[in-house]
């Protein structure tokens, strides 16, 4: 396994997070340019995907939870801790993800560029969703690979109404149910490191660093000089031509904010010295909020999977629901839920089974915050999503009309036979009222933290970083994961965020 031993001096680029973009930074930038690439990972690098040492966790579609950072919502809640997961390791959440390949709507991206920032239009990503489907293995399940579970949520959601999808990537089509697409190849989960960094690994420009953590850049007038890193031999300063930070949502601002980067008054009172004004910094958290309609399972469900996992391999995620809730504008195009039944052996406790139609919220309209307690960057940020705080309730109205279609699918056969009792919200949780409550408590997320850097014209109060990638006020740094979307797209955020770090290398192999 490579070591953090012998740390370079100096690199021309150095990629702050080999997570899902920085993978995808690095592999475009050390194949196209002959530039010193230096990537600095906090979790493991396994190597290439034959190389023997990825643990099984990883190479298996199914969701999985290991190697994570730990983050959770702290005192946010008084009673109730809900956890942020996000991998530790090479590829970063890529490597340990569901695996839905999804694009999400048109409308989305076209926005980011309606909020001043040009070349994000659909038109101009399409060839780049492509391209990630490619180096990602994306493929389609045909009809014998559909679980039972999965076959059964089909035909109910046929039952009440929900047209089958041709294709769950079509940009423009806006309300239908089908199998997702998956970057899955024989069962391995491929992530953005098999897909970008292996091709390139033996380029003599390219150097990957594992357990290495970033604590801060180092910055002089309008450049970054430095970054310095924590290895286990302690912390080293490494000059830079330039950095990509790519350490994600929750990991991005905090080195900012620790180089003295963010709001002045709050950086003054963390001991921080201002060296940078940029409010934005940690602003704009949101991700898609959800709610978990949950089953017991009958025999005969469990009796049909394990049938099923007999012949086969049996993922817990398959199908995904695109739809519009009552509140949504009837003569506007696009959606605003997903229901994407999970159902299978329970990823926490493989022995368990696990029975659920969680229904997410695609255009969240409340926004949160993230900050720092301690400059130790060992410590987890505070992470405040501020789920359901949108003063005109859209969230919670959205959200409950979603539970009331996951519970009109439970109701239809054959999912109805199957299924067994509905534990949550459960038979008690029926009036508005009890709805809403309900949701305040059980609100979590679908995965997909955005915004704590984003994209926008200099001087907005949540830009971070402008059209580009770069860090407004800097000449040399650039940002590039899911930190930078101003708003989320209606998309599981992975494809996304592949295609963040294609844009955005694309613009820096322009300039080098
Ligand atoms: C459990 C789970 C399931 C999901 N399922 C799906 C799905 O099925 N489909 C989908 O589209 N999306 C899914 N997502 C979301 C998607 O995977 C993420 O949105 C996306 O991968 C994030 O990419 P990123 O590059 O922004 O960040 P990350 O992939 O999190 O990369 C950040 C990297 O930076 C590293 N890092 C952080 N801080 C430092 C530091 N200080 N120094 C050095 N390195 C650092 C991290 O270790 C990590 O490798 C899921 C996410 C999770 C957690």
């Amino acid at each position: 396994m490579p070591d953090s031993l012998s740390l370079p001096p100096y690199a021309d680029t150095v990629i702050i997070g080999g997570g899902t973009a920085g993978a995808v930074v690095a592999g475009l930038l050390a194949g196209q340019s002959d530039e010193s690439i230096l990537i600095l990972e906090a979790g493991p690098d396994y190597g290439p995907v034959n190389s023997g040492r990825w643990p099984e966790v990883f190479l298996d579609a199914r969701l999985g939870y290991d190697n994570a950072w730990g983050y959770d919502s702290g005192d946010t809640y008084p009673d109730r801790l809900v956890p942020f997961e996000r991998a530790r390791v090479i590829g970063g959440c890529s490597s340990h993800n569901g695996c839905a390949a999804i694009w999400g709507s048109r409308l989305d991206y076209d926005n980011w560029v309606a909020l001043g920032n040009p070349g994000w239009s659909a038109d101009e990503l399409l060839p780049l969703f492509r391209e990630a489907d490619r180096r990602l293995n994306v493929r389609r399940y045909g009809p014998a690979e559909i679980t039972p579970f999965q076959q059964a949520c089909l035909d109910a959601a046929h039952a009440i109404g929900i047209p089958r999808a041709a294709d769950l990537n079509d940009l423009d089509d806006d309300v239908g149910i089908a199998p997702s697409p998956a970057n899955i190849r024989d069962g391995t989960r491929w992530n953005t490191a098999f897909g970008f960094l292996d091709p390139v690994r033996e380029r003599p420009n390219l150097l990957i660093r594992d357990n290495v953590v970033v604590d801060r850049l180092v910055v002089a007038d309008d450049r970054v000089t430095g970054v310095v890193a924590i290895a286990a031999e302690g912390p080293q300063t490494i000059a830079a031509g330039r950095v990509v930070l790519a350490a994600g949502t929750y990991g991005s601002p905090p080195i900012l904010l620790r180089s003295g980067i963010g709001d002045p008054d709050q950086l003054a009172a963390l001991g921080v010295e201002p060296v940078l004004s940029l409010p934005g910094v940690g602003a704009n958290l949101h991700d898609h909020s959800q709610l978990n309609v949950t089953f017991s399972g009958t025999p005969e469900l469990v009796e049909q999977m394990t049938a099923f996992a007999e012949q086969q391999w049996m993922p817990g995620e398959q199908d995904i629901a695109k739809l519009r809730s009552a509140p949504y504008p009837a003569d506007a195009p696009g959606f605003d839920l997903h229901i994407w039944p999970v159902g299978g052996r329970d990823p926490h406790d493989r022995e368990a089974w696990l029975w659920l139609l969680p229904v997410s919220c695609m255009t969240p309209r409340s926004r949160g915050r993230l900050w720092l307690t301690t400059t130790d960057p060992a410590a987890s940020p505070l992470i405040d999503h501020g789920y359901l705080s949108d003063p005109e309730k859209s969230d919670r109205a959205v959200l409950i009309d979603g539970v009331r279609i996951a519970r009109e699918m439970a109701s239809k056969s054959p999912l109805r036979e199957l299924l067994g009792k509905e534990m949550a919200p459960g038979s008690a949780v029926e009036s508005p009222a009890e709805l809403e409550r309900w949701a305040e408590a059980n609100v979590v997320h679908y995965y997909h933290p955005v915004g704590t850097c984003a994209m926008g014209p200099a001087g907005e109060p949540t830009a971070v970083v402008d059209a580009r990638g770069s860090v407004h006020g800097l000449t040399n740094a650039v940002i590039a994961d899911c930190s930078i979307m101003p708003v989320i797209p209606r998309a599981n955020t992975n494809l996304p965020a592949v295609v963040v770090g294609m844009r955005v290398a694309q613009w820096l192999l322009a300039k080098s």
